[in-house]
């Protein structure tokens, strides 16, 4: 089949390289360049969580969260680009002051637990079983959590080993800097590749002008350089005020993010967000006093009313997926699935599993 994607964010990349390999014929539209720059996907801290996020999430996020763990490892199997992936699960902290807040964590991680028992159990960590996960923070924390099994990856890396893919595959033909929306495809319009079997919709906020219900979260995140953190795995600090999760990548690289704030605002990191992200980092560990700033991003999170992912079909071969928020990296692979299972027949198997909304235009968007 000849199919057009619009988007080469997460989604766009991840459905191309998918289709391109079932060898179909693949055109993919961004509005901005190669690198992505444009995207939440680049943004992103890229942290598979799905226990640590039913603190915000509904129960079907997590359990497409906990399908996606399993899943990336195949889906980056298939790519030459070597892409850091890493499941050595995620710890938890808190200062004394913030006990109750930890406290209360701690209850909505268990009522989770208890409502989907198949999760990897949390367990309460005390000062000793905390030197020996991660030695670096046992001098200022004598206690946390650890949520084992949880992963995350590097979504630079992903990014880059996807396009690669695209690059080299010889089905798949790049168009950069070309924004579109599905109208330009419709039957009779010119210019556009022939015969489009399928249209994909991946554009996150790029969709708001056909699709005013998605919204824009802002994000914003630093990435610093500190070789001397020694810090293995996706550290939480719960906070009241500054809840920051600290993500270390490979060669001394730290993700700090990530600020939540209702606003499609898309412009440069504010210096409260900066002063409030660093400084949570710096009360986690005094070594990030040290790093070096490489990059500070905003971006907003594509969301719907229900902060829960959508397909929606526009026309009998055209869908538009959108709403990943602040999950896309955790359930991309169920969606793409859910994707794939639509494109082969009128339903599909995973979509009513994780009680993914597909939906036709003329049906409303949930309410929030
Ligand atoms: C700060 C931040 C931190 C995050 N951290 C995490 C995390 O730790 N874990 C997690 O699971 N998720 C995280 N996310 C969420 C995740 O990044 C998003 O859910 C995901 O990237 C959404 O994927 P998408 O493909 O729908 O949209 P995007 O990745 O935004 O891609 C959309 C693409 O569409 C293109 N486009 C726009 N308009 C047009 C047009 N008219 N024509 C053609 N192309 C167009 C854009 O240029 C872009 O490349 C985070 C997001 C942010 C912002």
């Amino acid at each position: 089949m000849n199919i057009v994607i619009l988007g080469a964010g997460l989604m766009g990349r991840l459905l191309a390289c998918e289709l391109a390999r079932a060898g179909h014929t693949v055109d993919v539209f961004d509005a901005a360049g190669p690198q992505a720059l444009n995207s939440a996907a680049r943004a992103a801290a890229a942290m598979l969580a799905p226990l640590a996020e039913s603190a915000v999430a509904e129960d079907s996020v997590v359990n497409m969260g906990q399908y996606g763990l399993s899943r990336w490892p195949e889906l980056l199997s298939h790519l030459k680009q070597p892409v850091y992936f890493q499941q050595q699960g995620t710890l938890v902290v808190w200062h004394r002051q913030d006990q109750a807040e930890a406290t209360r964590f701690t209850h909505q991680l268990q009522a989770t637990h208890t409502r989907l028992p198949g999760l990897p159990t949390l367990q309460v960590l005390d000062a000793q079983a905390m030197a020996l996960l991660e030695p670096g923070l046992a001098e200022r924390f004598s206690q946390g959590l650890y949520l084992p099994g949880e992963g995350q990856l590097d979504n630079h890396q992903l990014l880059d080993a996807l396009l690669l893919a695209m690059q080299q595959h010889p089905s798949v033909s790049l168009h950069w800097d070309s924004p579109r929306q599905p109208d330009d495809f419709a039957a009779g319009t010119s210019g556009q590749p022939n015969s489009t079997d399928w249209l994909l919709d991946c554009r996150g906020l790029g969709a708001q002008a056909q699709w005013p219900q998605v919204r824009g979260v802002r994000g914003e995140v630093a990435l610093l350089h500190a070789p001397n953190v020694r810090l293995s795995r996706p550290t939480r600090l719960i906070h009241p005020r500054y809840p920051i999760y600290i993500a270390p990548k490979e060669n001394g690289l730290f993700k700090i993010g990530a600020t939540e704030i209702e606003s499609d605002d898309v412009s440069p990191v504010s210096v409260r967000s900066c002063l409030e992200l660093l400084s949570a980092a710096y009360t986690v560990d005094p070594g990030f006093g040290e790093a070096r700033i490489l990059e500070l991003v905003a971006q907003c999170r594509p969301t719907l009313p229900n902060n829960l992912p959508t397909v929606r079909r526009l026309g009998a071969r055209c869908l538009q997926v959108n709403g990943l928020y602040r999950h896309g990296y955790l359930i991309a692979p169920a969606m793409v699935d859910v994707v794939l299972q639509l494109m082969q027949g009128a339903d599909s198997t995973l979509a009513n599993q994780f009680e993914v909304s597909v939906s036709d235009t003329d049906t409303p968007d949930p309410k929030p």
